[in-house]
């Protein structure tokens, strides 16, 4: 996969993107990225990308023509799939994010200030997406939710132990509860299920905490998950307070 990211502020993005399981993936090559400041590609000579808006707003608005020969100049020929992230998108989710990791080429547009130009949104974009409904200074910090949570899918990126598939949201449902080592601090005990060594209770386990932490802390989550006859069973013990 290849993900260009245009921005005023590269050196934000570069950080994050050079750390941890995403730094050692991207160093790896499971998938390429660059970022590319936008204001390389301006033809004024102060480095302008950005004036005041037609109307009485305060404030200032991305000019089209630097953007425009930003992606101009990194797509070339190719037809990458082009995300702005904004206020005003759909809200990212689990499931879209799977689906961007299925493609090959992203090329994702970060606004600054009031935001950028309608025309060359109009343009260029084919998709516009939030990381929830608040607005913050500039688009580098969602690019960044979505970057990691694109890779974190790519094969080769997470060992195989730290698996995402098991993950909260992967299947509608929230994680199961995890522990670690000591088998006892202060007083409190590891499930006594998880030090058994029986794989099918530890699974039937792991799912039914799975049903009980969603039904408490996300229920509305349980509406799209695809539930077994032994889920909805514990979750009518959950309605009816037998367990829980
Ligand atoms: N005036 C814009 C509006 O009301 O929709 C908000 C502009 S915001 C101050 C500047 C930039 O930050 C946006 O163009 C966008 O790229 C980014 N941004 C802000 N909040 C965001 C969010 N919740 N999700 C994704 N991007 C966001």
């Amino acid at each position: 996969m290849r993900i260009d990211i245009a921005t005023l502020f590269p050196e934000m993005l570069e950080t994050y993107l050079g750390e941890s399981i995403v730094g050692r993936a991207r160093k790896k090559g499971v998938f390429e990225l660059q970022c590319h400041n936008i204001r390389d590609y301006t033809e004024d000579k102060h480095r302008r990308v950005d004036d005041t808006p037609y109307s009485e707003r305060q404030g200032m608005l991305m000019q089209c023509e630097p953007i425009m020969n930003c992606y101009k100049a990194v797509a070339g020929e190719r037809k990458p799939h082009v995300i702005f992230m904004s206020p005003q998108g759909k809200t990212l989710t689990q499931k879209r994010a799977r689906e961007l990791a299925q493609m090959d080429d992203l090329f994702i547009l970060c606004g600054h200030y009031e935001g950028v130009d309608q025309r060359i949104l109009d343009r260029i974009v084919d998709e516009e997406i939030s990381v929830g409904d608040y607005v913050l200074t500039g688009g580098e910090l969602p690019a960044l939710v979505l970057v990691d949570c694109v890779v974190r899918m790519l094969e080769g990126t997470l060992s195989q132990t730290d698996c995402y598939e098991d993950e909260s949201h992967y299947n509608a449902l929230l994680e199961y509860p995890q522990y670690t080592r000591p088998e006892v601090w202060e007083g409190e005990k590891v499930p006594e299920v998880l030090l058994s060594g029986d794989h099918a209770k530890i699974a039937a386990w792991r799912r039914e905490q799975q049903i009980i932490n969603t039904w408490k802390k996300r229920p509305e989550l349980l509406e799209k998950a695809s539930l077994t006859h032994d889920d909805l069973a514990i979750i009518h013990k959950l309605n009816k307070g037998e367990i829980g």
